[in-house]
């Protein structure tokens, strides 16, 4: 509960995540999943040409298309790359989810 004076001051902007709880808990990143085209051998990069911080980059493979791969020290969790996959293959995790 805050109060009116409060309110007015700005202290809602200002106001850290409950329960002691770091802001980098909070933070969340892009995860691309199996359903990615490339994994199909289907050549891909719209997640990599929508990405404004050039979070994603397509690591080559001998054999098969490239595989796209989050810098989660980039990504920004904005979710930009979510909707234009075409695959639905992106999704916004936790940063320790993507080691899973
Ligand atoms: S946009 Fe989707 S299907 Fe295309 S490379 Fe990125 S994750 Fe894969
Ligand atoms: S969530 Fe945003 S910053 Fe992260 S990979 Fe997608 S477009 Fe890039």
């Amino acid at each position: 509960m805050i109060t009116r004076r409060q309110f007015l001051s700005g202290v809602l902007s200002e106001r850290k995540p409950e329960s002691g709880a770091s802001e980098q808990s909070w933070r969340l990143v892009a995860r691309i999943g199996k359903s990615c085209l490339a994994f199909d051998n289907t050549v891909c990069h719209v997640c990599v040409d929508v990405c404004v911080p050039a979070a994603i980059r397509l690591s080559p493979r001998i054999g098969g298309a490239p595989i796209p791969q989050v810098d989660n020290q980039k990504c920004s969790g904005c979710g930009v790359c979510v909707v234009p996959c075409p695959a639905q293959a992106i999704t916004l995790v936790h940063p320790a989810a993507t080691s899973r």
